[in-house]
């Protein structure tokens, strides 16, 4: 047996374990400590109830006999992907056949396994500082990884490549740095991957927290995109599913892999869960609009009061607008990890270091939009006080 020696390529300190080990090292040493939790990447507040609804429906379908399902379609059930096209994609003027778009347990897994479609010699283009998946699953499959940064300097959306790259990861409004593109940006990467034979994996996570006009929703909305992009989407940050667990990948047949695509999902997929497909087209009612706009409206206020009071407490801010992150720079006198311990030592506040998501990353901190709002009242109003 000879295992995949390319894990040990892996950096070995996760950076979601290291935070949680020093927020506990703190929090048994400082056992009266109000901790404030303001990096969470994760969504708090509660499915709404018409999502639940659908839930329950579905779960009663399948404790009656006239009612129970099996297995169904790997590639997700057509009403779920016929309400994606109608409702994610015609009104942005982008048609997709039924074909093009495959159901999924998230955007996490398909983001590292589509890249069994493709050899492993390929050279990956991935933006520095970024959500750690790409880089660990590029890893892992042991390939060359080419490094964008992203910096102030360049508004943090990164320079085309300067050697030929053939896979590119872009997330865009973007994990960490919550920066977004505009149209013409975001043709730019479509005209080099066209040029280059490159595929673009676009990751649309955050899609919903877009609020201007000329910032594409999908990449699809570049001409030419379908030729040379896979966009994969997520409910969890927009509809809060993290633990439901859906999403969707689209895969234009253009590119000339939807079928390779079809192929390995029916082979080694056998479809998301009934409930979870359920809860997803329920997010398409009239009433799972309203409440997941309320939610999200919600947290696009917490995005503008964190990213203004920290403004005006003197930080160079960046992001909080169409994206959940304000992506903050540290003090001079600190690096990430240093503000990251002054933070929590002194206002007792939990950050993201930006150096986990990359070297560009080093001397940012990420704050979080779906963090508590009243946690982030008390927050920043310690930050005031400890200056
Ligand atoms: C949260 C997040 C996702 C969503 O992952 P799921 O597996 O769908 O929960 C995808 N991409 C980025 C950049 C994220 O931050």
């Amino acid at each position: 047996m000879y295992i995949n020696t390319h894990f040990q390529q892996l950096p070995n300190n996760y950076l979601f374990k290291e935070i949680s080990y020093r927020v506990e090292s703190f929090q048994q040493t400082h056992p009266d400590a109000d901790i404030l939790r303001l990096g969470v990447g994760d969504v708090t507040l509660p499915l709404p109830k018409p999502i639940v609804d659908a839930m329950h429906c579905a779960v009663e379908e399948l404790a009656h006999p006239e009612t129970f399902r099996g297995y169904g379609p790997e590639e997700g059930y057509a009403w779920l992907r016929q309400l994606i096209i109608a409702n994610d994609y015609r009104p942005r003027g982008v048609e997709l056949d039924l074909e093009e778009v495959f159901i999924s347990e998230g955007a996490g897994s398909d983001l590292g396994n589509l890249s069994e479609l493709f050899e492993s010699n390929n050279r990956v283009a991935i933006l520095d500082p970024s959500y750690p998946a790409y880089v660990d699953s590029s890893i892992m499959a042991g390939r060359e990884i080419v490094f964008l940064p992203c910096h102030a300097g360049n508004g943090f959306v990164p320079e085309l490549p300067h050697e030929s790259v053939d896979i590119i990861y872009l997330c865009f409004p973007n994990n960490p740095t919550g920066a977004v593109l505009t149209r013409s940006q975001l043709k730019l990467w479509v005209d080099y991957a066209r040029a280059h034979h490159s595929i673009i994996i676009f990751d649309a996570a955050y899609e919903a927290f877009i609020e201007d006009e000329d910032i594409p929703h999908s990449i699809y909305e570049i001409d030419g995109a379908k030729e040379v992009a896979i966009e994969v989407h997520s409910y969890s940050k927009s509809s809060g599913f993290t633990a439901v667990r859906c999403g969707y990948t689209v895969v234009p047949k253009q590119t000339g892999l939807q079928a390779m695509w079809m192929r390995r999902q029916c082979t080694k997929y056998n479809g998301t869960a009934y409930v979870a497909q359920r809860a997803a087209a329920a997010t398409y009612t009239h009433p799972g609009k309203a409440s997941i706009q309320s939610n999200l409206s919600h947290y696009k206020g917490t995005a503008l009061l964190l990213s203004n009071s920290l403004r005006e407490m003197g930080y160079e801010v960046y992001g909080g607008k169409n994206a959940p992150y304000i992506w903050c720079r540290v003090p001079k006198e600190y690096n990430s990890w240093s503000f990251f311990d002054h933070l929590l030592n002194d206002c007792h506040i939990v950050c993201t270091p930006g150096a986990g998501f990359g070297p560009s990353g080093e001397g940012y901190v990420r704050f979080s939009a779906f963090s508590d709002r009243c946690d982030c009242e008390k927050a920043l109003d310690r930050m005031k006080n400890v200056g």
